[in-house]
C-alpha cells in the first residue's frame, strides 16, 4: 500500500509521536522529525545513512520564531530574512542552548530556514516544535522532487509522505553563514548568488569540495545517480567515445542529434535557468531508471542558477 497521503492531521500525529514524515518544500522533499526528539533525529540519520558529522537544517514557521533558536542575528541576516523568507535561503547563525548537539553536529551554530510551501507552513504553524528535515534521499543519492521519488526510496522505512505536489524550485536551498557579521556563501542553491549580493553586497563563496565539510551539500560526491555520470561541454565528442553503449544525454536547451544516443532529456527548451534547475533531479531520476551504461550531462551557462546546477552536476559526476 502507498505511504503517500495528503492528510496533514495524520502527519501531525506521527510527528508528535517521534515518528518521521517526508514533507514537501519548494526545494526538495525533506525527511522531517521533531528537533527535540532524540528518537526522531536518530531515525533521520539512520534512515538516510547520513554520517553524524553532517548537521541538519531546522525549519521554523515564521521569522519571529528565529529568536527561539538562535542567540544572535547580524543586521545583514535580518535584511536577507526580510527579502527571502519564506523561501530557499538557509542561514547559519549562533545557536541557543536549547538546540540539541546532534542537530548541529556539535557546532555552536545552527542552520535555519522557513520553507515556502503552503502545506509545510501549515504543518509548522500547528506543531509545538521546529522540524529538522534533510533531503528525503539515502545519503549521496539524487534528491527527491516528488512524493513518488520518496516512496521509491523509503517505502518500507517510513510511515508517510505528505504529498504537496512537485517541488517548484527543484534544487536545495542556498546556505549563507556569517563571519564577523559579514555573509559567506556555503552552498549554491535555489537563490542565485547574484540575488543575494543585490541585497547585501559582494559575498565570498566558500563551498570547496571537502570530505569533512561545513555543509553536507559540500561533500565532493553528492546528489549522484547510480549510473556512471559525466559532465561535458562537448556532448557529441563524449557520445562518440561511448558509442555502442546505452547512452543517456541530459541536455540544456537543444536536442543533440546523434543515432548513438539511447535516451535524451532537455532541461529547458527556452534556455530558462530556473526551469532547468526545477527539472534537474526529476530528469536524473528518469535517466537513472533506464538501465543506461552512462549519462552524459551538458554543462549550463555559469551564471545565476546555472552556477548552482553546475555545482550539483559536478558532484553527481564525481567519482
Ligand atoms: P540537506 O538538508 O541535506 O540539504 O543539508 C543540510 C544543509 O545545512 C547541509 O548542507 C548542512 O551542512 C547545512 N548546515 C546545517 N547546520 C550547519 C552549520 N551549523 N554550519 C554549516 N552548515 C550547516
Ligand atoms: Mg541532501
Amino acid at each position: 500500500m502507498s505511504i503517500i497521503s495528503k492528510d496533514i492531521s495524520k502527519a501531525i500525529t506521527l510527528l508528535n509521536n517521534n515518528e518521521l514524515v517526508a514533507i514537501p518544500t519548494e526545494t526538495v522533499y525533506g525527511l522531517a522529525g521533531n528537533i527535540y526528539s532524540e528518537t526522531a533525529i536518530k531515525a533521520i540519520f539512520n534512515t538516510k545513512q547520513r554520517p553524524l558529522f553532517n548537521p541538519l537544517i531546522v525549519h521554523i514557521p515564521n521569522a519571529e520564531y528565529l529568536e527561539n533558536v538562535v542567540s544572535y542575528i547580524p543586521e545583514k541576516a535580518r535584511l536577507l530574512a526580510e527579502q527571502f523568507w519564506p523561501g530557499p535561503l538557509t542561514m547559519v547563525l549562533p545557536k541557543k542552548d536549547v538546540i540539541p548537539d546532534i542537530i548541529t553536529a556539535g557546532k555552536n551554530t545552527v542552520a535555519v530556514r522557513i520553507p515556502n510551501h503552503p502545506v509545510t507552513l501549515e504543518l509548522l504553524k500547528t506543531l509545538d516544535f521546529p522540524l529538522a528535515a534533510p533531503s528525503a534521499n539515502p545519503f549521496n543519492r539524487i534528491s527527491p522532487t516528488t512524493a513518488q521519488h520518496v516512496e521509491d526510496y523509503f517505502k518500507d522505512k517510513i510511515k508517510m509522505v505528505l504529498d504537496g505536489g512537485t517541488c517548484k524550485k527543484g534544487i536545495e536551498s542556498t546556505i549563507v553563514g556569517f563571519e564577523n557579521d559579514e555573509p559567506i556563501l556555503y552552498r549554491l542553491g535555489s537563490i542565485a548568488l547574484e540575488d543575494i549580493e543585490a541585497i547585501v553586497g559582494k559575498v565570498p563563496v566558500k563551498n570547496k569540495k571537502e570530505n569533512k565539510p561545513n555543509a553536507p551539500g559540500m561533500l565532493h560526491k553528492h546528489y549522484a545517480p547510480k549510473t556512471k555520470t559525466v559532465l561535458s561541454n562537448n556532448i557529441i565528442k563524449h557520445v562518440e567515445k561511448y558509442i555502442g553503449k546505452r547512452i543517456g544525454v541530459l541536455s540544456f536547451r537543444s536536442k543533440i542529434e546523434n543515432d548513438g544516443i539511447t535516451s535524451q532529456i532537455i532541461l529547458s527548451q527556452t534556455g530558462d535557468l530556473s526551469e532547468a534547475a526545477s527539472n534537474l533531479y526529476n530528469s536524473l531520476h528518469k535517466l537513472d531508471n533506464q538501465k543506461l551504461d552512462i549519462i552524459i550531462v551538458e554543462t549550463l551557462p555559469d551564471i545565476g542558477l546555472g552556477k548552482s546546477v553546475n555545482d550539483r552536476l559536478q558532484r553527481a559526476a564525481s567519482q
